[in-house]
């Protein structure tokens, strides 16, 4: 095995990583690719070679409890398997880089320290994203490591998409819009002239349909407006997330149902979204199979809000070629993707019903007026470009 760079991203519970060879040019070999689950409950191994060929599947002691000790565990697996290879390097997805970074950056204590006053603003995903940044730099001294934000491939976005319509003492403390998913969109924005050319340099809304759930509206593979925002709190219905709420439903919270500042962060970043209307999961997978009212409802609403956002957002574009699902609720479900676009017929959408179920990527007709396609995101990936080129290991492309 030759010197490799890891890619990490750190959630709340699991560690996902990729180990990708020295590149050669601009292209990157993965090696593995896989995952610490369940810490601090039951920790489980596993990663697969660049072919999905399991390498290792087992469950790990119970001292695997944080993001130090997951990368413990990572730090044994990689010298037992790649001992003697040298790490060029570590690529990290950090959710929040506020009005300071618009490209990925290189880590130093000043840079970490900056991006930890962010925390507030990205709860369920920032310090877990930090917490990585800090196990590698006490573990791998003078690895350089590599911070990729959600939030920089939208800072381009005009004015009067970024803006916070509060009074301006407010907003000069960094209350904008942002945008999240970036790592996402950049990627598939990558791909388009290869894999959709025709819509490539059009009018095209990319929806990101995960656990956290968000649309971007692509220019010429620009990124001219997203529906998350200041937090990855806007928009779209996500799995806990509520997507858009009236503000005023927060004002009540506090004021006549008196909950504390963290019993509202806890119901809008945990506890709403598919779970709160349903009452029974934030899984998509289990919420289609169920019967009940609470769960045909949640559905209902995050199709709704989906096509609603998707009329908002062609206004913004004014008209649109192209619509793409990604992620894992847009690749893995033809069923949504189906009253997506069923609710999306009247911009000219015709859904191919084979093609949808084939996975695509074209999932529209030969006739449709605007083409749908299924295309796989590759954050990690996107992770690792960035990291070669800051770290020196290819050049950028122009
Ligand atoms: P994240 O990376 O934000 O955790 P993913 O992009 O992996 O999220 O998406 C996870 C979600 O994808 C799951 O919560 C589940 O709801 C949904 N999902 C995965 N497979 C399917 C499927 N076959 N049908 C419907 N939803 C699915």
């Amino acid at each position: 095995m030759s010197d490799y760079a890891v890619v990490l991203n750190a959630g709340s519970s699991s560690l996902k990583f990729c180990v990708y060879e020295r590149p050669k040019a601009d292209s990157w070999h993965l090696e593995a690719r896989g995952q610490i689950e369940g810490i601090g409950t039951s920790p489980r191994f596993s990663a697969r070679d660049g072919a999905g060929h399991s390498l290792a599947d087992h469950t790990l002691s119970g001292t695997v409890r944080d993001a130090r000790t997951a990368l413990d565990a990572l730090a044994e697996w990689l010298r037992s398997r790649y001992g003697g290879a040298h790490v060029l390097g570590v690529g990290h997805r950090v959710v929040h880089g506020g009005a300071t970074f618009a490209g990925p950056t290189i880590v130093t204590p000043d840079v970490l320290e900056e991006l930890r006053t962010l925390v507030p603003l990205a709860p369920l995903h920032q310090p877990h994203n930090l917490a990585a940044i800090d196990a590698v730099a006490e573990r791998l001294a003078g690895v350089p490591q590599v911070a990729c934000f959600d939030t920089s491939f939208h800072r381009g976005q005009p004015a009067v998409a970024a803006v916070v319509p509060l009074p301006r003492e407010v907003c000069g403390s960094g209350v904008q819009r942002y945008g999240f998913h970036g790592l996402s969109y950049e990627y598939i924005a990558s791909v388009l002239p290869q894999v959709a050319p025709e819509i490539a340099g059009g009018r095209v809304i990319v929806a990101h349909l995960g656990s956290g759930a968000s649309l971007c509206a692509l220019k010429n593979g620009r990124s001219i407006d997203s529906t998350l925002g200041f937090t990855a709190l806007d928009g779209l219905c996500m799995g806990t997330r509520p997507g858009a709420v009236d503000p005023g439903v927060i004002l009540y919270l506090f004021q006549s149902l008196g909950l504390s500042a963290k019993e509202v962060e806890t119901i809008l970043y945990k506890k709403s979204g598919l779970l709160g209307i349903s009452g029974i999961s934030n899984d998509m997978r289990d919420l289609l199979a169920r019967p009940e009212p609470g769960a045909r409802l949640a559905v209902d609403y995050f199709v709704y809000r989906a096509a609603k956002e998707i009329g908002a957002l062609t206004a913004v574009l004014g008209g649109l070629d192209g619509l793409v699902f990604t992620a894992g609720i847009g690749e893995n479900s033809a069923e949504i993707r189906r009253r997506i676009c069923q609710a999306s017929a009247w911009l000219g959408i015709d859904l191919d019903d084979a093609a949808n179920l084939a996975k695509g990527p074209r999932i529209s007709t030969e006739g449709s007026r605007v083409s749908a396609w299924m295309i796989p995101t590759n954050e990690e990936l996107m992770i690792a470009r960035h990291t070669g080129v800051l770290l020196g290991l290819i050049e950028a492309r122009t």
